[in-house]
């Protein structure tokens, strides 16, 4: 094993910034924009033109830099150590046991490190998982749902498919015991099949932790997708209310059988707004910038999602971390997710909740021509309407010390009562759903014509 390089910059900031944050999460990307792959509508990839020339490859004095850094920049004892891509396995295994070494020597009493790592999981093998397990490391592994959709963008530099080999990785994680959770992209290809991907990731992969994150790929004046510019998307995207059908379909079958057992980032995000909290999800909170990424080389810029040159915040190796991520400029990038609303999303019902999402999907017009709306808001709109009700009986709940999951009983309470009022119900009585209309005219209305409101907000189907 190579020792680690000494001399590195890990020294605590030679000041103390103004609003220096407790914690902050960097994601480390040791490979850069590298990986073994080359699904189609990877954003990263097209980064390796930021480094011509490059090595794409995490140095050692980068590596005691950062987690020397990382570690003396906080004040909380709780330490994230994230790695992400590309693809960091790529780096081998050596580098992380370094990685392991360097955390250690820096520990001080009482810390705790959470070890964190995203793959695509086709380079693990036991030695990997074995690794993984003994250091606590939760893996983050990303499939797209069943063979036929996931291999529609997913394959490798080859052209060849990929969804065996992660399939491989991810029985080897199981296998070893180790902590992990799935990531899926929703495009174009999957977006239309919420269900199926939902109930693969469910019933044959066996996860109880998902995430759904959106593939909004922006094409720039050039026709390529490099920077954060650009009002068209390619026809890999997801189209926003195809997004907001997919989430609403998924919530509707995980609130009726799967509460407390499946957990799915968006809905758990969701349900702490409900709450009144914070919901952990940078994406829907009022503010971000404490999520910095960091490139192989040291640079570090304000978000994963904005590796671009005007937002490169500077270079580990000359200023530390802390004094980068409590800069005014990263404070301005957190600010601005607040401060750049438009109208819309400023008098929007469901604000609390969506935050307008992230800035980088921030490139449509609002229904008055106000730049700055969010290219998915019509699904999120949609969404987080749909499920008002169910949250509301969830927070209701939970602030009442009982457990979330008992929403699963009083829905299916409510929904037999209500199939058992459209079933007495005659055609020209008020339909039971509330609406106000006939029942002939809401949901006894024959299935060729528009379809009715939801009762009170819920599916009856
Ligand atoms: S820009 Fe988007 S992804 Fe990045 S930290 Fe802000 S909300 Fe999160
Ligand atoms: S749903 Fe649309 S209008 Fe409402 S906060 Fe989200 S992006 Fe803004």
């Amino acid at each position: 094993m190579a020792a680690v390089a000494e001399g590195a910059s890990i020294a605590a900031p030679a000041f103390a910034p103004r609003e220096r944050p407790p914690a902050f999460h960097v994601l480390a990307k040791p490979t850069g924009a590298i990986c073994n792959l080359d699904c189609a509508y990877c954003f990263f990839l097209a980064k390796e033109r930021l480094y011509p020339g490059s090595t794409f490859r995490m140095a050692d004095d980068v590596l005691e830099a950062y987690i020397g850094q990382l570690i003396a920049g906080h004040t909380s004892d709780h330490i994230t150590i994230a790695w992400q891509g590309g693809e960091p396995t790529l780096m081998g295994l050596d580098f992380f046991r370094r990685a392991m070494a360097v955390a250690e020597r820096h520990r001080r009493p009482g810390m705790r490190f959470e070890h964190t790592i995203q793959t695509n999981g086709t380079l693990l093998t036991d030695e990997w998982c074995a690794f993984l397990k003994e250091h606590g490391f939760l893996v983050g592994i990303s499939i797209d749902g069943p063979a036929e959709l996931h291999d529609r963008y997913r394959y490798d530099k080859g052209g060849k498919p990929s969804f065996e080999k992660v399939m491989r990785g991810l029985r080897l994680l199981q296998r070893h015991g180790v902590d992990y959770n799935v990531l899926t992209t929703v495009n174009s290809a999957n977006a239309e099949h919420p269900l199926e991907v939902y109930r693969f990731l469910r019933d044959e992969v066996g996860t109880d932790w998902m995430q759904f994150i959106p593939v909004v790929e922006r094409i720039n004046a050039d026709g390529r997708a490099l920077l954060q510019e650009g009002d068209t998307v390619s026809e890999r995207s997801v189209g926003a209310e195809q997004f907001g059908r997919f989430l609403t379909a998924i919530f509707d079958e995980w609130v009726r059988r799967d509460v407390g057992k499946i957990f799915v980032q968006t809905f758990e995000a969701a349900a702490r707004s409900w709450l009144g909290m914070s919901p952990r999800m940078c994406v829907f909170d009022a503010t971000c910038g404490l999520g910095p990424a960091l490139e192989h080389n040291g640079d570090l810029y304000t978000c994963d999602h904005f590796v671009e040159p005007k937002h490169r915040l500077g270079n580990i190796k000359d200023t530390p971390i802390i004094e980068l991520v409590a800069s005014e400029q990263m404070r301005r990038f957190g600010q601005d997710k607040r401060d750049t609303l438009p109208r819309s999303c400023r008098e929007c019902p469901v604000l609390f909740a969506c935050n307008g999402e992230c800035p980088k999907n921030r490139f449509i017009a609002t229904p008055d021509g106000e730049p700055g709306l969010n290219y998915l808001c019509a699904g999120y709109k949609h969404f987080f309407t749909h499920i008002d009700r169910p949250l509301q009986l969830i927070a209701g709940l939970l602030r009442r010390g009982r457990p979330a999951a008992e929403v699963m009983e009083i829905l299916a309470h409510e929904e037999a009562a209500f199939a058992h009022a459209l079933a007495k119900a005659g055609r020209n009585d008020p339909c039971p759903c509330g609406s106000g209309r006939k029942l002939k005219h809401c949901h006894g209305a024959p299935p060729d014509q528009p379809s009715a409101p939801p009762a009170r907000g819920l599916s009856v189907s």
